[in-house]
């Protein structure tokens, strides 16, 4: 066993949660937990797009070698950036706290799901976090939504988007770092193809969702150029999306842990450019950074997307009136 019941006294907070929590099931190489929430809704720091966030699991099997949210396994007292994708939590009673806090926040506060871990991960087919979360959105209105994604498994809830969208400011953006499947298998192992992610957005645009495509991150010297970027946004608009915006990777040292491993095997002749640009600082700046926002920005142009969702009112209240959430 990895975990017992009786966690180590010297283990505090969200360490605590994570080592007694219970399996819920587990494959041959990820097992699935569940982990007590305290709160649903997290508060970001100033300068965000959005104000709350919200994960419904800790963890997340797709296993992007470039992934930024490794660190928030260490908050657990799990050291191993391996285990982010092979330990999973889930979090348990996730409606009843949301609605709760939902009373306390004000409405014209953005909310975004899926920000440190996917919310359409594989885990969601069976224990359906996600998906009690978005009831709880269907069930009032006046609210700003985004989801975030790289899984076509969204559009299992097609049914219950609509009808978020119908009472709240809704959009949902799909991740696709690349068309090339190939390459998506190195980056992504364990996520969609992105034919299938691409589905899901024609899929969303049809129900009249609105719906993005976030190339996100973009990765020097591998998913960068003008000719790969410029292929994704028409794809992306082709099939109906009405958004695409993207940033450039950046590595904390959890994330340089498994990303650099991962160039020195499979892209050897990039590893020591990486290091040098990356050990210091995990952001990149200066003359290639602003060129990749010029590149984004001009593609997005020539293909008539937008930079972001247009904020949507939907009909019903007033938007110089702020909506009170309301449970039904
Ligand atoms: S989908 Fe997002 S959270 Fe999941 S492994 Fe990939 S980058 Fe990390």
């Amino acid at each position: 066993m990895l975990f017992d019941d009786s966690p180590a006294s010297s283990l505090t907070g969200i360490a605590r949660l994570a080592a007694r929590s219970s399996v819920l099931e587990a494959k041959s190489q990820v097992r699935y937990f569940e982990i007590e929430t305290r709160s649903v809704l997290n508060r970001t720091r100033l300068g965000m797009p959005f104000r709350w966030t919200i994960n419904p699991y800790r963890g997340c099997e797709f296993a992007c070698k470039y992934c930024y949210a490794r660190y928030t396994h260490e908050f657990m007292g799990i050291e191993d950036v391996a285990l982010f994708e092979d330990q999973i939590y889930a979090k348990s009673n996730l409606a009843p706290i949301l609605r709760q806090e939902l009373r306390k926040t004000d409405p014209r506060e953005a909310i975004a799901i899926g920000t440190a871990t996917d919310p359409y991960q594989p885990a969601e087919r069976r224990f359906r976090r996600t998906r009690s979360v978005l009831e709880v959105f269907a069930s009032g209105y006046g609210r700003r939504i985004s989801i975030t994604t790289k899984s076509d498994l969204v559009t299992r809830d097609v049914e219950l988007l609509t009808k978020i969208a119908a009472a709240n400011s809704l959009s949902v953006n799909i991740t696709i770092t690349t068309l090339d499947r190939d390459l998506a298998r190195l980056l992504e192992p364990r996520a969609p193809r992105p034919d299938l992610r691409l589905r899901a957005v024609r899929t969303l645009a049809d129900a009249g969702i609105r719906v993005g495509v976030f190339p996100n991150p973009i990765l020097p010297l591998i998913t960068d150029s003008e000719r790969r970027l410029d292929l994704l946004a028409r794809a992306a608009r082709d099939s109906g999306a009405s958004h695409f915006g993207g940033g450039l990777l950046f590595l904390m040292p959890a994330a340089r842990r498994v990303f650099f491993p991962f160039l020195a095997e499979r892209f050897p002749h990039l590893l020591k450019r990486y290091e040098d640009r990356y050990t210091r600082n995990a952001y990149l700046r200066g003359e290639y950074a602003e060129s990749i926002v010029a590149r984004v920005r001009s593609i997005r142009v020539r293909h008539g997307l937008d930079n972001g969702p247009l904020e949507h009112i939907p009909a019903g209240f007033e938007p110089e009136q702020p909506a009170l959430f309301e449970i039904r």
